[in-house]
């Protein structure tokens, strides 16, 4: 028997001889893009998040950012442990493995990020860390991913059968397309419009980092996606397919109602509705990476994110901007 997943002949110990180069080649992808947030400067940003009167941020780009930081800084702990006491049981696969601690470690990373922010600019932790209780918007994004995830949290749970690997699949769709996919793309364009204003400089290259591994980390779940779903043809029923892209239609409308709550007027250079259009037009990206009809057709409002996204830069960390980029051409990043 053959398979990323329910194979008996799997030893998680022995990673040689490889079968699924790609998940190997997304770990090496992973460490060339090591960063840590120390690296970023944030004097600029203390001094813009502190200034009044005139050049001051508005009352919208505080709440703006400050939403961000709210709903960034428990997202990325709960990945981790989606990944680390969830999926990475159920994933026996050795090369797998190897990018899941990989991807586990860069969500340590991210996770070190938010600490970092709060720590500099002086924020309450206990108001940025609750937010995910407080903030309706942040609240049910987050409750939907742990429910649409909770098949494979139960201790029982097993992938053996085809209803069985069709929840395994589903879930992943959750953790993967869904949470880190489309509930990060808001935040992104967000701070990342900001970041080309010269607002918020050090959040915002520590954005185009986070960006940066979460384009690798999706691009994992898909082809892990992909491969399941390749090696288990009859789990891919028409109601399955319906099921899925009816969860992440749902996606996107939580996450466009958390878009109009961080930016309920609109700032320079940003709209509510703007947005949205960017969100259907990734969701269409989503889809048809995991071999599904698109939904909305929508073109993107923000081609400079593809320019960052489609962009490398390149391992030299003296830089104190995110200014030295080589092209990376082998990766469908968006
Ligand atoms: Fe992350
Ligand atoms: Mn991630």
């Amino acid at each position: 028997m053959k398979g990323v997943i329910n194979n008996a002949t799997t030893d998680p110990n022995k990673i040689l001889p490889m079968t699924y180069h790609w998940a190997r080649q997304y770990y090496k992808d992973g460490v060339a893009n090591n960063w840590v947030p120390e690296e970023v400067p944030m004097q600029q940003d203390i001094e813009l998040w502190k200034r009044q009167g005139s050049g001051a941020l508005s009352e919208d780009e505080r709440r703006m950012i400050f939403y961000n930081l709210g709903f960034f800084s428990t997202a990325e702990s709960l990945t981790a442990n989606n990944i680390v006491l969830a999926i990475y049981r159920h994933l026996t696969n050795p090369e797998c493995r190897q990018y899941l601690l990989r991807q586990a470690y860069e969500e340590a990373v991210h996770t070190d990020t938010f600490i970092y922010c709060c720590d500099s600019l002086g924020l309450n932790p206990d108001e940025v860390y609750n937010m995910y209780h407080t903030i309706k918007s942040i609240k049910q994004k987050d409750d939907f991913v742990v429910d649409m995830t909770k098949s494979v949290l139960d201790p029982t749970f097993s992938t053996q059968g085809t209803k069985n690997i069709q929840r395994f699949v589903h879930d992943l769709v959750g953790y993967y397309v869904i949470m880190e996919g489309i509930f990060f793309y808001a935040g992104f364009a967000m701070m990342l419009s900001l970041l080309r204003q010269n607002k918020m400089v050090g959040i915002g290259e520590q954005f185009q980092f986070i960006l940066r591994d979460e384009t690798v980390h999706l691009a994992f779940g898909s082809d892990l996606i992909n491969t399941i779903v390749k090696e288990n043809p009859e789990i891919w029923t028409e109601d399955f397919q319906k099921i899925i892209t009816q969860n992440i239609k749902q996606g996107v409308e939580l996450e466009d109602q958390y878009a109009r709550d961080c930016l309920p007027r609109g700032i320079l250079g940003l709209r509510p509705d703007t947005i949205s259009q960017y969100l259907q037009y990734i969701a269409d990206r989503r889809l048809e990476r995991i071999g599904l009809q698109k939904l909305y057709g929508a073109s993107t409002p923000f081609p400079w994110m593809s320019e960052i996204i489609d962009l490398k830069k390149e391992k030299n960390f003296f830089e104190t901007r995110v200014t030295e980029y080589q092209t990376s051409g082998n990766l469908d990043w968006e």
